[in-house]
């Protein structure tokens, strides 16, 4: 007998560690922005694998790209050369503007890696006396899960229980540059911070912050790391979220919709002199840069050489804020957007972000909250107006 939702739900709860609390939908296909649970119910995806999806489920051309390379080498590790990496890093390189990449596989690595590279920079070039680096961080900044990153998030309950911590990060204010400039000094290595915080609810800081963030970096000598796990890609409306202050970080670090829905593509990208300090045997990873990755990773660049996802993400995205500008006080207490991404605060009268989510997922929309009363917006890039508009109706109507 086939296994209903409900079963395969109950399945899970003895045998997996319950670090997520997932809504109550078990899904079996999906095409563009449309999945399908294993009832056969169709539901818009809202979320996109927390921009993972850019590019939507199954986008032909990286379906495409992958089975070719399914079809001809899957991994070699980093021990010899393969045939896809160059053109996979130079391609990713000239759409971003880099001189070199590191390729890693997930968003925590890169960042990891991005924290290895800027302390070895900040040693090897700056001067700073051995293990005394610092590295400038955002309070409710996510940058991931390992111990070194939850070690400097503000969030109670991603840090609790986990320490000890590494050392050697100062925490400030999000969007306040006296704050970032009182806490660099001689030993800072790097400011490292995303350029609009996803996971705290998409905050955009003022016009102005990044170009903030660049002089003071640029003056005091000390890299500006940039986070675009989330933020790059296409999802504002540009390449890189950096782009609407035309501002150009030291290092940037990219993942989720690098590895186009299909596998883990992560990387970070910097000049010669910063990646430069990495020598062999000093940084590494067996699944870094794989075959597999270095063909979906370059059928994703490929897309985005286009500028059609970055086009369709500035057009739609007018179309989102207006549709969330209807809503405001009609249950919607305020939004932030940029792009096709949205943070929108519910009226906590209404509900919790969470039922929210229940009410939608009832209604064929899936979204996923972030703190409180406040849900996330992030559909794939590939939606027509018509199925935003959709969804967009489906949330005025769950607001009553
Ligand atoms: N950095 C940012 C800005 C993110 O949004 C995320 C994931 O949500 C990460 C890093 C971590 O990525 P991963 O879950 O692939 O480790």
């Amino acid at each position: 007998r086939t296994r209903t939702s409900a079963d395969l739900i109950r399945a899970e709860e003895p045998v997996l560690a319950h670090n997520y609390h997932p809504l109550p939908v078990v899904v079996a296909r999906a095409e563009g922005v449309w999945v399908e649970d294993v009832e056969g119910r169709r539901y818009l995806d809202m979320l996109a694998g927390y921009s993972a999806l850019n590019f939507g489920h199954r986008h032909p051309a990286l379906i495409e790209a992958a089975h070719r390379q399914l079809d001809r080498l899957t991994l070699t590790s980093r021990a010899f050369h393969h045939d896809r990496l160059a053109g996979f890093a130079a391609r990713l390189a000239r759409l971003t503007g880099h001189d070199m990449v590191l390729p890693m596989n997930t968003g925590a690595e890169a960042v990891e890696s991005g924290i290895k590279v800027a302390r070895k920079w900040a040693y090897e070039v700056k001067g700073v006396p051995a293990d005394r680096a610092t590295i400038v961080v955002a309070a409710e900044n996510f940058h991931g899960r390992t111990t070194t990153i939850v070690g400097f998030s503000t969030d109670e309950s991603a840090r609790a229980g986990f320490g000890p911590f590494t050392p050697g990060f100062r925490i400030v204010p999000y969007n306040d540059l006296a704050a970032l400039e009182a806490a660099v000094d001689e030993t800072t290595a790097a400011v490292l911070i995303e350029p609009i915080q996803g996971e705290a609810g998409v905050v955009i800081p003022d016009d102005g912050y990044l170009t903030g963030v660049r002089e003071l970096t640029r003056s005091a000598g000390c890299l500006f790391v940039a986070d675009e796990i989330q933020s790059g890609l296409g999802r504002t409306g540009r390449t890189l979220a950096v782009e609407h202050e035309s501002v150009v970080p030291d290092v940037v670090l990219l993942g989720k919709a690098l590895g186009g829905g299909i596998v883990p593509v992560s990387a970070v990208l910097a000049r010669r002199d910063v990646l430069g300090v990495l020598r062999p045997g000093e940084h590494g990873s067996t699944f870094g840069g794989n075959p597999l990755a270095a063909a979906v990773g370059t059928a994703v660049v490929e897309l985005l050489e286009t500028g059609e996802f970055q086009r369709r993400a500035a057009d739609l995205g007018v179309v989102l804020r207006d549709g969330l500008t209807a809503l405001v006080g009609r249950g919607v207490v305020g939004f932030r957007s940029r792009g096709l991404w949205a943070g929108v605060d519910i009226d906590p009268a209404i509900g919790t972000g969470r039922e929210v989510g229940e009410r939608l997922l009832r209604e064929g929309v899936l979204v996923k909250d972030t703190h409180g009363s406040t849900i996330r917006l992030a559909p794939p890039l590939t939606i027509t107006a018509d199925e935003l508009r959709s969804a967009l109706g489906a949330l005025e109507k769950v607001l009553v």
